[in-house]
Order: structure tokens, then sequence, then C-alpha cells
């Protein structure tokens, strides 16, 4: 990690990435409010680093032993911002709630279920069309007519969308029609959709494995920020552990855990580790008084005729009273829900 001095001339940062790439090795730059950070990928020597550290501008480099350089906080100190479409941020002073069905099942659905979240407040939609269900047999998504779906509803209401991909081959397909690229907990640890994508410009939203550690997470996303895309949050949405009254377990332990490891925003899904709506409301409260910057809350206009995960999907009025509560938990805690 090269730490240039705060007064580091641009050309000075540029002759650093040219030495940097002289040398065969990759770099990512990360500019700070006080000063600009570039992190280098690979074995560097003992020879390396004295190259780099004698350049014009650097004030010292640094070697960092972590598995995960550019998720580290060491990498990006302060906390990283994603912008989903015009004005919608992830991360920093604002709480983001992105809200909508578990799958996009019909215009009707789709429509009524983006009202209801919007009405609220709401700037980001969700909606599977690409889904991974653990049953072959059950309702596998509407695949990309369900991405179209998508895209024409958020766009009457002015909303973002986040949508699974669930293959490397699908990645440039939902690009196109998403403003944020939702990797599942099931695919993780997929390494070759995390590659693919990394080649796309959109932000990516990196579930939690449903088994995997804070570590395992965080090198998955470094998968994608070494891959070229710095555009990574990650979503909390629960692990398996032996308690069966919960479908998963919520850790949210992980959200100070992950604020000291990374700068990457945080979101936290309260309804897959719910599995029932009525655990959804705490758990999403929790979330927001720990510090995450976002939740990725299903809501469905009739949970009972729900397609999928109808059970842990909230009704329009139950999130209505949900969103009135975490206005003021978020409040509370210095931060604005967004
Ligand atoms: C989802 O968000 O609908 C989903 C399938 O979540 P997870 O990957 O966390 O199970
Ligand atoms: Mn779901």
């Amino acid at each position: 990690m090269i730490v240039m001095a705060a007064q580091a001339t641009p050309e000075q940062v540029q002759a650093v990435l040219d030495k940097v790439r002289e040398l065969g090795l990759a770099a990512e730059v990360s500019h700070g409010t006080e000063r600009t950070v570039v992190g280098v990928l690979g074995h560097e020597t003992e020879s390396v680093v004295d190259a780099l550290s004698l350049l014009e501008g650097v004030e010292r480099v640094v070697r960092v032993l972590h598995d995960y350089p550019l998720a580290s906080r060491d990498f990006h100190p302060q906390d990283r911002v994603i912008e989903l479409a015009n004005g919608v941020r992830l991360g920093g002073d604002g709480v983001l709630v992105m809200a909508g069905p578990c799958a996009v099942e019909s215009r009707a659905q789709l429509q009524a279920a983006a009202e209801a979240v919007a009405a609220q407040g709401v700037r980001v939609l969700r909606g599977g069309a690409f889904k991974p269900r653990t049953s072959p047999y059950t309702f596998q998504g509407l695949g990309e007519e369900g991405l179209l779906l998508l895209r024409q509803v958020a766009d009457q209401l002015g909303l973002a969308v986040v949508t699974e991909v669930l293959a490397p081959e699908d990645v440039e397909l939902v690009a196109a029609h998403a403003d944020m690229l939702q990797i599942g907990a099931r695919n993780m640890q997929n390494y070759r959709l995390l590659q693919a994508c990394a080649q796309v410009e959109r932000p990516v939203l990196l579930k939690r494995g449903m088994s995997s550690t804070v570590e395992e997470w965080l090198q998955a996303a470094e998968y994608i920020l070494a891959g070229g895309n710095l555009q990574v949050a990650l979503c909390e949405r629960g692990i398996r552990s032996f308690e069966p009254a919960v479908r998963f377990s919520l850790d949210i332990t992980s959200v100070p855990v992950l604020k000291r490891l990374t700068s990457l925003p945080l979101v936290v899904d309260p309804s897959h580790a719910a599995g029932r709506h009525e655990y959804v409301p705490a758990i999403a409260l929790a979330a927001v008084a720990a510090g995450a910057d976002g939740l990725l809350v299903e809501v469905h206009p009739k949970p009972a005729e729900a397609l999928s995960d109808g059970a842990q999907s909230l009704s329009p009025s139950a999130f209505a009273e949900l969103m009135g509560r975490a206005r003021r938990v978020a409040e509370a805690v210095g931060r604005e829900l967004r």
C-alpha cells in the first residue's frame, strides 16, 4: 500500500502508477479526502518496496498482511459511498432502504409492491427475476421478462433497481437492466460469477454465504474489487445455526466487526434471516441501531399469495409501520433513513 503525501500532485500519483506497471504489478487507486492511497497487488520484494518508497510524493509504503487488501479499511479509511443511480447513494451518513418482493411474479404484483414502497419514500426497488430456489420444482422466476418489468415499473416511479444475477453468462443482461447486481448467499463463493461481476460497470451487492465466515466473505468481495470493480457493498442475511425458530440467525455482530475491518457499505437483510414477517421489524431496527448502511426488505402486496418467501414478506401496511419506526431509530443514532 503506497500512501501518498498529503500535498502529492496528480503527476506524482501517475508516476507511481507507471512505476507499478513497469514492475509488472497491478494497482488500484483510492482518492481519500485527505490523501491518495495506491494499493499494489502482488508479492512484493524488498527491492520493489525500496523503488516505490523513493518516488516523489510518496510518504510511505506499508506492507499489508490482509487476505483482502482492497476491501480493507487500511486501503480506504473513509466509509465508501456507492452511487446506484442519480442521487441514490449507499454508504455514508444515510441508511438506504431497498424494498420490494422476493420475486417478480407479474406486472400487477410488481407495480403494487413498487407503489407501496415508493409511497414510504423508498428509492430502490428489489425483486428477483432469476431466483436461486432450493427446490427445482418451485417458481424459478420470470428471467428476462422479469428484468424488463423491473426496469419499466422502476422507471415509472423514479426508482433504482437491485436484482440477483445467478450465472456468469447472465451478468451483461442483468447489468443492462439493473442499477445494482445482487449476488445471493448461495453464490457468494462462485468465483466465476464474482469475476464476471467485476467486468461490468455496475455496483454489486454481495450477500453473505449462509455458512461463510466474515473473512471468507471479505475475500469473496476481494475477487470483485481485484477484478477492477470497486463498487461493492456487503449484505448480511443471517447464517446457519442450531436454532430452528428462525430461518437463519442474523449475525448482528458482523456489523461492528465489518465496520472495523472494511469501509465497504454494509446492508442488512432482515427478511431472509427471520423467515417470518413478525420477526422482521425487530431485526431491521436492531440493524439500523447497530450501524448498517442499508436495509433490504421483502414486501409483497398480498403475502399469502406470494410465489416465494410469502411468510417473511411484509404487507404494505406492516412495511409502512416499520419505516416510521426505522426512521426514528436512525435519527436516534445520528443518521437519516433514505
Ligand atoms: C433474495 O434476496 O431473494 C435471496 C434469495 O436471498 P439470499 O441469497 O440471501 O438467500
Ligand atoms: Mn426471498
